[in-house]
């Protein structure tokens, strides 16, 4: 049956309940997720999550695996994996494999990457002009941003339907990484190949992906585009993955929580449950009318709670400040943009943007 996502872009892979062993040991249980035509999907997460076990998975690299894997419509649960390496699959290791006594030519032409049917060397240097330059240049090593993009241009040259990339982006320094993760980006949106792309880095998962699957001890927790990920997360531990947070505790009486910050609204939580609002520092605001002789925060900010200064940085757009709060002794962290720099010692008032914290359920 077609599903709204077949409709709005044709699916190239099906994963559904897949598992998967390292011998005894489970390490998959029941992922779930597709991609389409064109579309970049990543499986976010830390370490030990499972992301490259379900690229192997996916490849029938594991030697148990359950559950459904379908390219282009065709089940591959059960075929070995060379049968499922010639369904159009690319796949860009984290180690690269690139041979740096080859130049770039011999990296790019290595056995058995340029197939029947797939980009020419010429197609592959119009897609990556600036590999040109560097054709000649046997005996000169290869610089990580180089490795990355004839890494890259192989798993490409054969045409596959679907690239698998695990962390591609590692081991670059910070700017580099940026321009390459753009321009990767663009070669293959416009190659229209759909792309798994596997990442612990949040900032990439953002700027890279269609749709961000979040992965915690080899499931899924939650999936959706980069915007509902960050704004609409799922718990305490997902609001983390992202930034900083805050976390005020409290218990639930009536729908409504007190706090030395206010009240605050806990729809759905049973009476007497405890609760953790969780807050990242960007949405504290420092009540400097509060501290003048200006008007008091307006409602949707809720009650200002006193801390005093402990530290102050700046970090380029904006400071990071940390309070000491003097009603339970609790660090909370804020930024505020440009340059605020209070010394330590110093008392300020501080108040909650309502409507940008979480409620959940609090854990242990
Ligand atoms: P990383 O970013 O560190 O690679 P990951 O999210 O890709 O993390 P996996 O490498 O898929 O995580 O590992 C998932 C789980 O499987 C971890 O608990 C890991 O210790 C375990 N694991 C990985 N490889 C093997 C292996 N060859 N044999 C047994 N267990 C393994």
């Amino acid at each position: 049956m077609a599903t709204e996502h077949d409709t709005m872009t044709r699916t190239v892979l099906k994963v559904g309940g897949l598992n998967a062993w390292y011998g005894e040991s489970h390490v998959l249980h029941g992922m779930d997720f597709d991609v389409g035509e064109g579309e970049v999907v990543t499986l976010l997460g830390r370490n030990g999550a499972g992301k490259t076990t379900t690229l192997k998975a996916i490849m029938g690299l594991m030697e148990k695996r359950s559950g459904s894997v379908e390219f282009g419509g065709v089940e591959t649960i059960s075929l070995p994996a060379n049968r499922i390496g010639r369904l159009g699959i690319g796949y860009c290791p984290e180690e690269r494999g690139i041979f740096s006594s080859l130049n770039v030519e011999e990296n790019l032409l290595l056995p058995p990457v340029v197939r029947k049917d797939g980009l020419t060397t010429e197609e592959i240097f119009d897609l990556f002009p600036n590999l040109l330059e560097r054709l000649h240049s046997q005996g000169t090593k290869l610089s990580g941003g180089e490795q990355q993009r004839v890494a890259l241009a192989r798993a490409l040259a054969p045409g596959p339907r679907i690239m698998l990339m695990d962390e591609p982006f590692s081991g670059l320094d910070n700017r580099l990484r940026d321009e390459i993760r753009d321009t990767t980006l663009a070669v293959l949106k416009d190659s229209g190949t759909a792309v798994l792309l596997v990442t612990h880095e949040p900032d990439e998962a953002m700027r890279m992906a269609d749709d961000i699957a979040l992965m915690r001890d080899g499931k899924i927790v939650q999936q959706g585009a980069p915007y509902n990920i960050y704004n609409a997360p799922v718990d305490r531990e997902a609001v983390a993955f992202f930034s900083d947070v805050n976390v005020i505790r409290g218990t639930v009486q009536g729908a409504l929580t007190e706090t030395p910050f206010g009240q605050f609204l806990a729809p759905a939580v049973p009476e007497g449950q405890e609760v953790e609002i969780v807050i990242r520092p960007q949405h504290l605001k420092i009540d400097f009318d509060r501290n003048g002789s200006g008007p008091l925060a307006t409602v949707q900010d809720g009650t200002p709670a006193r801390g005093v200064v402990v530290r102050a940085r700046f970090m380029g757009n904006e400071s990071l400040v940390e309070f000491r709060m003097d009603h339970d002794g609790s660090i909370i962290k804020a930024t505020v943009p440009n340059v605020f720099l209070p010394k330590p010692g110093k008392p300020l008032w501080l108040t909650i943007r309502r409507d940008r914290c979480f409620v959940f359920p609090a854990s242990g």
